[in-house]
This record gives C-alpha cells, sequence and structure tokens, in this order.
C-alpha cells in the first residue's frame, strides 16, 4: 500500500518562496532601471534648461552688438570735427584715420562707408581706403538703413523747424542697424548721420552725411562672440541647428527672405554629470546588484534547505528510515481512521504484531548491521504483500503490525497471518550465507477484540507472547485468559532475583544413551523453578526473562556450579549444562568455569557444555577466545538444537565442536516427512565423517528409535528412555536401569 504522505508540503513552500524571491529580484531590478532613468532625465532636464538659457544669452549678445556698434558709431559720428570734414569737405585720410581704419582696428569693421545724399563718398573694404565709385557697395543691402537714418533725420529737423541753430547742432545722431545679408553673407549693418556735438560747426542745411559700417558674421565675428559668451564651435548655418547643437535664428530685419542660423556645440552640464558620475553610478549598481544576488541566493538556499528538511522531516515523521515502512505515528493515525469509519460499515479490521524470533541472537552475535539488513529486507517483504487495503508499519525494533481489512470468512486472519510468516521465513542471503529469521504472530480482530487503536496493539502484543510459548513461529489469535499469562511474565521479571537468592531453583537431570538405548552416558542438567505459589516452572518461560534482563549469566554459573557438586561422585558419567549466548560476552567465561571446576573438583572432561548455533553464527571474537579456551582445558562442547536455526553448516568450520545435538522438531518428524529422515540421515554422516558425536534429543517413540539406530546416531536422549528428574530420584532411576540393563543381558544369553 502506499503510504499517504504530504510530500508536497517541502515542495509547494519553496515554490511559494521562489515566488517572493522571485517578485524581490524584479522589484530590485526595478528600482535600478527606475534609478538609471532618472539619472538619464535629470541630466536631460538640466542640459534642456542650459540650453534655454544659452539661447537666450546668445540671442542677447546678438542684440548687444547693434547696442556696441551704436556706441562705436556714434563716437565718430557725433562730434563737430567729423560734420566739418565730411558735409563741408571731404577729408578722406582724416576720415580714414577717424574711422574707416579706426573701426577696422578697434571693432575689425568689414566695410565702412561714408554716403552723401545718394552717393557714396568714402569707402574702407577690410579697413583699406577705396576710392569711392569702385567700393564695393551692396546698395540693396545698405540703402534701406540710409533712407531710413536720413528720413528720421528729415524728420526731425522739419518737426523742429522753428527751433534754435545752437539745438539743432546738439541733436544726436539717428541711427539704425540691422542684420542683413550684404553682398549675400550675413551681417550686422549700422547706419548713423553725422552730426554736431558742441554745436561748435553748424549742421548744413542739406541731408546730413551718412556713416553706413558693415560687420560680417565671419570667422572674427563668432570667435570674439565665443570668447565673450564662452560657447564653443560657433558657426553660421543655413539649416536649422541639428539634434546635437544649439542655436538661434539671426535676427534679419524684415524682407530677408533666406533664413540663418548661429549654431554652437551645446554645453551640456547634465550629461557631463552623468558622465562623471557614470563609473561610480555603474560600480554602485553592480555592487547593489551583486549584494542582492548574494541575499536572495543565500535567502533562496535558506528557504530550499529549510524546505528539504521540512518534507525530510514530514516524511520522518511517517516513515520508518531503516524498512521504509509506515512508523508508529503512522500506524496510529490509520488505524484510528479505520476503526472510525468500522463504527459505520460493519467490517472487521485485523491487527497482526508480528515479533521477529531470535532477532535479538542476531544483532548480538552477527552485529548490528546485519541486524539491519534483516529489518530491511523484512520491511521489503511485508511491502511486497499484496492484500487490498493492507498497511504494514515497522511498531519498534523487531516488531511490526500489519492491518488487513478483513470479512466473516471464517479462518481467514489464520491464513492471512500464515501469509506474513511463509514471507518473513523465506531465507535471507548475508554476505553469501542463508539466513532464516523466522517470526510470531498475534492477531487481534476489531471491533471484537476491542475499539481503540492502542487497546487492539496491546491486545496482539499479549497474543505474541503466547506464539513464542508455543514454539514460535505461529500465529496466535487474542484470548483474554493471555492477559493473565503476561502478568505471570511480568511477575517472572520481578521473581527471579528473589528465587535465587531464596533457593527456589534447582536442577532435573535428563539421562543421555548410548544408541542402544539402554547404556546411560551422561545427564543433562535442566533449570526448575519450584515457585512457592504457582508450583515447577519450566526454564522455557524464565530463562528468556532471564535472558533479557541480564540475570542468565548469574543463573547459568550457579546452575553449573551445582551440577559439578551433585554430579561428582556419578562415576564416569558426563553431566551437560547449558550456557546462553548471552554468557559468552562475559569477559572471562573461560576463567569463571575454571574455577567452579577447581573449587568443586569436578574432571573436566567430564563436563559439557551446550551452546546453540547463534553463537557461533557470529564473528565475535571473544565467544570463540572463550570457546577455544574451555576446549583446551578439557570441556567438551556440544551443538544443541541443530537445525532448529540457520541450517547452516558453514560455522562448523569455524569452530570445532564435540557433539552435535539433532533439534527434537527433525525427530518428531520422522515418519511423518521424508525432509526430516533424510536431512537426519545426512548429517549423521557428516558428523561421522568431521568425527562429531551426534545426539539425538527429543526421541519420543520407538519407531524414532529404531531409525536413529539405524543411520547411526551415536547417543539418543528424550522422554522415550527417560525425563528429567530431580537427583533425589536420580539414585533409584539408575538402580532400575542397571536391574534392566542386567535383566536383558540374562535373557540375551539365554536366548
Ligand atoms: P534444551 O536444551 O533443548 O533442553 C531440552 C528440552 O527438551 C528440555 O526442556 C527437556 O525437558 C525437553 N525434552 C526432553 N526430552 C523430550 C522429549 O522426548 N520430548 C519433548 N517434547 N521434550 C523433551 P526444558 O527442561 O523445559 O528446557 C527448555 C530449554 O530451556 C532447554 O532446551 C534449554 O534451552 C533451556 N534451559 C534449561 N536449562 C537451562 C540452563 O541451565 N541454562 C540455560 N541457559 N538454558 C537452560
Ligand atoms: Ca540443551
Ligand atoms: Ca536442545
Amino acid at each position: 500500500m502506499r503510504i499517504p504522505i504530504d510530500s508536497g508540503a517541502g515542495t509547494a513552500s519553496a515554490k511559494a518562496s521562489d515566488r517572493t524571491i522571485l517578485a524581490v529580484a524584479l522589484v530590485v531590478c526595478a528600482a535600478i532601471v527606475a534609478m538609471g532613468a532618472f539619472a538619464l532625465l535629470a541630466a536631460e532636464r538640466v542640459d534642456a534648461s542650459a540650453r534655454q538659457r544659452w539661447t537666450g544669452v546668445v540671442a542677447d549678445a546678438l542684440q548687444g552688438k547693434v547696442g556696441l556698434l551704436q556706441r562705436d558709431l556714434a563716437s565718430f559720428a557725433h562730434w563737430d570735427e567729423s560734420v566739418l570734414r565730411t558735409a563741408y569737405f571731404l577729408d578722406v585720410d582724416w576720415v580714414h584715420r577717424n574711422y574707416g581704419k579706426w573701426l577696422r582696428d578697434q571693432d575689425h569693421h568689414d566695410r565702412s562707408y561714408i554716403v552723401l545724399d545718394t552717393s557714396v563718398a568714402y569707402a574702407a573694404i577690410d579697413g583699406e581706403k577705396v576710392a569711392g565709385e569702385q567700393a564695393i557697395f551692396d546698395g540693396d543691402a545698405l540703402m534701406p538703413f540710409v533712407y531710413d537714418v536720413q528720413k528720421a533725420v528729415a524728420g526731425r529737423s522739419g518737426r523742429n523747424d522753428g527751433a534754435a541753430a545752437g539745438l539743432q547742432g546738439n541733436a544726436p545722431s539717428a541711427f539704425r542697424a540691422g542684420y542683413v545679408r550684404v553682398e549675400g553673407r550675413p551681417a550686422l549693418v549700422g547706419a548713423i548721420s553725422i552730426t554736431p556735438d558742441y554745436g561748435r560747426v553748424i549742421a548744413p542745411e542739406q541731408i546730413p552725411p551718412v556713416a553706413v559700417t558693415v560687420l560680417f558674421i565671419d570667422d572674427h565675428f563668432l570667435n570674439s562672440l565665443a570668447r565673450e559668451l564662452r560657447i564653443a564651435e560657433p558657426t553660421v548655418s543655413l539649416q536649422p541647428p541639428a539634434a546635437d547643437r544649439h542655436g538661434v535664428a539671426i535676427p534679419f530685419a524684415a524682407g530677408e527672405s533666406q533664413p540663418a542660423w548661429l549654431v554652437w556645440k551645446p554645453d551640456t552640464p547634465g550629461t557631463a554629470l552623468l558622465h562623471a558620475l557614470l563609473p561610480a553610478l555603474m560600480a554602485t549598481t553592480v555592487l547593489l546588484l551583486v549584494a542582492a544576488a548574494g541575499v536572495l541566493w543565500y535567502a533562496r538556499r535558506a528557504t530550499r534547505n529549510l524546505a528539504a528538511s521540512e518534507a525530510y522531516a514530514s516524511r520522518l515523521a511517517y516513515v520508518d528510515p531503516l524498512c521504509g515502512l509506515a512508523n508508529r505515528a503512522m500506524l496510529m493515525r490509520v488505524l484510528g481512521d479505520r476503526l472510525a469509519r468500522l463504527e459505520g460499515d460493519g467490517h472487521r479490521l485485523a491487527v497482526f504484531f508480528l515479533d521477529l524470533d531470535g532477532f535479538k541472537d542476531i544483532n548480538d552475535t552477527l552485529g548490528h548491521h546485519v541486524g539491519d539488513v534483516v529489518l530491511a529486507e523484512i520491511g521489503a517483504r511485508l511491502k511486497a504483500l499484496t492484500m487490498p487495503g493492507l498497511l504494514a508499519s515497522r511498531f519498534g525494533g523487531d516488531e511490526f503490525v500489519i492491518l488487513v481489512p478483513v470479512g466473516d470468512t471464517p479462518g481467514e486472519v489464520e491464513a492471512i497471518g500464515n501469509t506474513i510468516l511463509e514471507a518473513v521465513r523465506r531465507p535471507t542471503s548475508i554476505g553469501g550465507q542463508a539466513l532464516v529469521v523466522g517470526g510470531s504472530i498475534g492477531a487481534t480482530v476489531a471491533p471484537a477484540d476491542g475499539g481503540e487503536a492502542s487497546e487492539l496493539i496491546r491486545l496482539a502484543d499479549i497474543a505474541v507472547y503466547r506464539a513464542k510459548a508455543d514454539g514460535r513461529g505461529v500465529m496466535r489469535r487474542f484470548e483474554p485468559r493471555m492477559e493473565h499469562e503476561v502478568r505471570q511474565r511480568r511477575e517472572i521479571e520481578t521473581d527471579l532475583q528473589r528465587a535465587m537468592r531464596d533457593n527456589e531453583l534447582t536442577l532435573f537431570y535428563q539421562p543421555q544413551f548410548s544408541a542402544d538405548g539402554r547404556t546411560v552416558i551422561g545427564f543433562e542438567a535442566l533449570l526448575r523453578w519450584i515457585h512457592p505459589s504457582r508450583g515447577l516452572i519450566s526454564p522455557g518461560e524464565f530463562v528468556p526473562v532471564a535472558e533479557q534482563s541480564g540475570l542468565i549469566s548469574e543463573l547459568d554459573l550457579w546452575a553449573l556450579r551445582r551440577a559439578c557438586e551433585q554430579a561428582g561422585d556419578w562415576g564416569a558419567a558426563r553431566v551437560a549444562v547449558n550456557l546462553s549466548p548471552v554468557d559468552f560476552r562475559m569477559r572471562d567465561l573461560a576463567g569463571a568455569v575454571r574455577k567452579i571446576l577447581e573449587e568443586t573438583g569436578f574432571p573436566a572432561e567430564r563436563l559439557e557444555i551446550e551452546i546453540t548455533e547463534n553463537l557461533l553464527l557470529g564473528n565475535q571474537p571473544e565467544a570463540f577466545a572463550s570457546l577455544t579456551a574451555l576446549r583446551n582445558m578439557g570441556v567438551r562442547v556440544a551443538l544443541d538444537d541443530f537445525g532448529s536455526g540457520y541450517s547452516s553448516l558453514g560455522y562448523l568450520r569455524r569452530f570445532r565442536v564435540d557433539t552435535i545435538k539433532i533439534d527434537r522438531s527433525f525427530i518428531q518428524n520422522i515418519g511423518q516427512t521424508d525432509d526430516a529422515a533424510a536431512i537426519i540421515d545426512c548429517v549423521v554422516r557428516l558428523a561421522r565423517a568431521l568425527a562429531i558425536t551426534v545426539t539425538a534429543e527429543g526421541v519420543e517413540t520407538r519407531e524414532q528409535l529404531r531409525y536413529l539406530q539405524s543411520v547411526g546416531c551415536h547417543h539418543v536422549q528424550g522422554y522415550l528412555l527417560a525425563s528429567p528428574m530431580p537427583v533425589s530420584s536420580l539414585g533409584r532411576y539408575l538402580d532400575q536401569v542397571k536391574r534392566v540393563r542386567e535383566y536383558a543381558v540374562i535373557r540375551h544369553a539365554e536366548v
């Protein structure tokens, strides 16, 4: 069954955080773009206002030139001397010195003329005096100024007709100026009437002479403008200024058809500032971007990690990491849900509590890593079970709980339990070794056994105890009396220590015979607990409890000492004592045994210790060292319950034992299954080949005995021959045996 775990939670929150991060990144980028745009806009604004200012300044300067022109001209034209030397007689040299050349030197006037009435009386072309009739004179451009001036003077004298000559003599010059094309070139033209200043000379009655001067807007003009205004690269253009230039239209006088512009390279303080700041701005932007990217990256990684660990945590919260099954929390949730739904629909739900058999031994002897592999393998098998609605979970340690909905069919729960057990029992291959791990199951069924999740599990756990006590590898349904048994088990735990102190423990001895079933060759010492209220308790009940609580070593050494004390004078008979794998974790087991042998005076050769296969399976150097030390002392080592566990002979190579005790489950199957007989035959042959003694335990029928004799088994032990008995009965028993044997010998002789 797929475990419905919300693994999407982590990814969803990761996506949400991604979106937030993206949004923040966009905002940061937008802010940077806006900043850039704002800087550009600000630069543009500054440039535009500079442009406006400069256009005004240049336009004003062009107008200002007119004023300057008037000042220059007036200094010559408003002068008695000038009237005298132009209107009364033309003193060309004087005029040239004081007017044409002077203006040229002063302000680089290009053309200077004196016009008398309508004809040019004097001309200076580029500062050179030229005879009036030969001079270049653009009358079309210049004469309108002359006429204007003459008209102005005439108008004024008309108005002042009755005025005193003195006053008239003081009249200011009439002045006209403007921008026009002269000889096809843009130029500033000024015209002024020549009038007296102090009146020492009387103005002529006729039209006064007019001084006309021309300043071409040429390099000289432009350069002086550039110097004055600090504008760059001024030129005259017939086109309006291009985008990268500033310009003002030359303010031509009305009637000028072809416009022209004064154009210069613009001063762009905004752009200049931007250019100056650009590297710093860029560096700041890059830094900002890097910092933002760093912060976002870190944030993203942090949220990713958080999301991942969230997902992992929510997975961990419901899945057992080792087995991949649902964990206990998940189980309780699902079980609770299903029980709640059960109330309505009249269905039943079976709860199987599976506990692995001998798992503790695997951990103890093979190591925890092997234990983990086994658990993972069992997990995989439970996962592979295909039953509708099945939920397999690891409850803890080597315990699993499996939920399966069931109907009313009788035997259905048992069938499912067996399917689970079979799946568990299949051999696992670990390090090339086949390992068989059995399991015991306790089962409860809801709603009959209970309606509450933890109660159903508790009762199923109780049923597992029963299954274990009934020989393991089986399933038991919960029955109310089992609760009583569990209580007893708990009591055993608390009682055992007291029992040892109060001498409630004793040893029974079960004789072991040679194959003929008559000659007693030794005894197996078996623990018994004579409980004051509960009577005789078998080791099957308290030994596992003692193993778990760690009391077992004390118990085993007590049994060993007791057996050595009691069996000291039983002739050559051997005594076999059981040791638990737990005992081999003791620091100096061999030393403890030696001490007991010395103190009791029991000969080592008569002692046999029985160990289980599990002990040899693990590669525990301490266990092997203890076993070797014991064998070196002369103590025999028997392998108990052979065949019941891992069914592998491989470990026999690792450690040499003296005896193999074939497990009673094989003996009891003689005559029942062909396998059992064949396996026994095989084991006996192998053991004989290796010079190992074979003991068959649990012999209950003559048929079994005969078969064991036929395959050549060395020794036999079982109820058929003798049950375990207290030491007090032993003397009488041995006498009896002796008598029977003697009788048999007599009968044999008689025949
Ligand atoms: P085990 O070592 O396999 O001992 C043989 C068990 O089989 C004994 O049970 C014995 O009473 C029983 N048995 C003997 N003949 C027959 C027969 O023909 N048929 C059947 N069905 N059973 C037979 P017991 O005495 O109850 O002991 C149970 C187990 O307790 C022993 O199994 C052994 O593993 C453990 N045990 C007994 N004494 C000690 C001890 O001193 N130390 C440790 N560590 N374990 C002990
Ligand atoms: Ca035994
Ligand atoms: Ca045995």
